[in-house]
């Protein structure tokens, strides 16, 4: 392959533009020349297709957000879009291509690759829930923004005696919730794969309270409900005065941890290694601290499991 295509798509990560350098500079160095695709599929559809070059990818590391823009195409997930897409591609003598983003980038990338056009993903999405991958580039990130919330947050509930609810993001997966709410030592975490009960809930803050914690902390990912549902519950379960932090679009920010952006260099770059070797439909990950490759049909059909074990320690750490 003598020149490649990459992309970032759909909800924006920290760390995405660390896998742009990567698969840039990894490229250019084993002699293949790259094209940004700016916009996502939108932007394929529309031929915004720009080369990049060594210089082009310089002083982006540390950057959130992402130089190649984002967005989410309605027109991509029809079989004309994609065509238009792969003509554009063609155009320009593009013979693979490197897509970054979340799991409906990746039916994207699924899709053009059986439509004959070799693609690779790469898991760039804060919710860390993409199969074949112990990490998503971008959630370590993410994770630490709550964490520095939550301790802001615990400074001024420990003032005041108040029950603090953090919503946090999270829409299927509850890895944010869960990691940030053990990083974080809070009292009570709501994830979208376990029921939740509010009596035994209203119990463990009563004993919090009888034993003279001064205040609670709550993680709520928005999967489960929002924050201000949430305290209406447990105000009306214990008739404690309640506050609630919405965290949103901060979560999405901010300059990529030393984690992510190694993790976006080695998977951005075997990403191009893939490609080289004519190795299309494939998605890159992190097992065990090596760089794999699996399927891109495999990772799609398969549900990204959260860690049970590590719930039950955050529950038995909160006692
Ligand atoms: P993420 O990649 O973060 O999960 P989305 O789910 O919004 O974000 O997907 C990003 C884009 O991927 C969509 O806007 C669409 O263009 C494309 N996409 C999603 N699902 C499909 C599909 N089944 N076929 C083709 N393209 C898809």
């Amino acid at each position: 392959m003598k020149r490649i295509g990459v992309l970032t798509s759909g909800g924006d990560s920290p760390g995405m533009n660390a896998a742009v350098r990567a698969v840039v500079r990894k490229a250019i160095h084993d002699g293949i020349e790259v094209y940004g695709i700016y916009g996502g599929y939108t932007g394929l559809i529309h031929g915004n297709i720009e080369k990049l070059e060594l210089g082009s990818v310089g002083d982006i590391i540390h950057r959130g957000g992402t130089i190649l823009y984002s967005a989410r195409c309605e027109e991509f997930k029809t079989e004309e879009g994609r065509q238009k897409g792969i003509e554009n591609l063609k155009a320009h003598q593009i013979e693979g291509l490197v897509v970054i983003g979340g799991d409906g980038s990746y039916r994207g990338a699924l899709a053009l690759t059986e439509a004959g056009f070799p693609c690779v993903g790469v898991p760039g999405t804060i919710d860390n829930d993409i199969a074949g991958t112990q990490y998503t580039i971008g959630f370590d990130t993410a994770l630490n923004t709550v964490i520095d919330a939550i301790d802001k947050i615990r400074d001024t509930a420990s003032s005041h005696e108040r029950t603090f609810i953090i919503e946090v993001m999270g829409r299927d997966a509850g890895d944010i919730a869960l990691w940030a709410g053990l990083a974080g030592g809070a009292e009570t975490i709501l994830i979208p794969e376990v029921n939740y009960d509010i009596d035994e809930i209203a119990t463990k803050l009563k004993s919090g309270l009888d034993r003279g914690k001064r205040h609670s902390i709550i993680i709520v990912a928005e999967g489960v409900c929002s924050g201000i549902e949430f305290a209406k519950q447990v105000e009306s379960a214990t008739s404690l005065e309640t506050r609630v932090s919405v965290l949103g679009h901060i979560q999405r920010g901010g300059s990529p941890t030393a984690f992510d952006r190694v993790l976006a260099s080695r998977l951005g770059a075997h990403a191009v290694e893939l490609l080289a070797k004519e190795k299309g439909g494939q998605a890159v990950g992190l097992n065990n601290n090596q760089v794999v490759a699996n399927s891109l049909r495999d990772v799609l059909s398969q549900h990204n499991r959260l860690d049970l074990d590590l719930y039950e320690l955050s529950r038995e750490l909160s006692i």
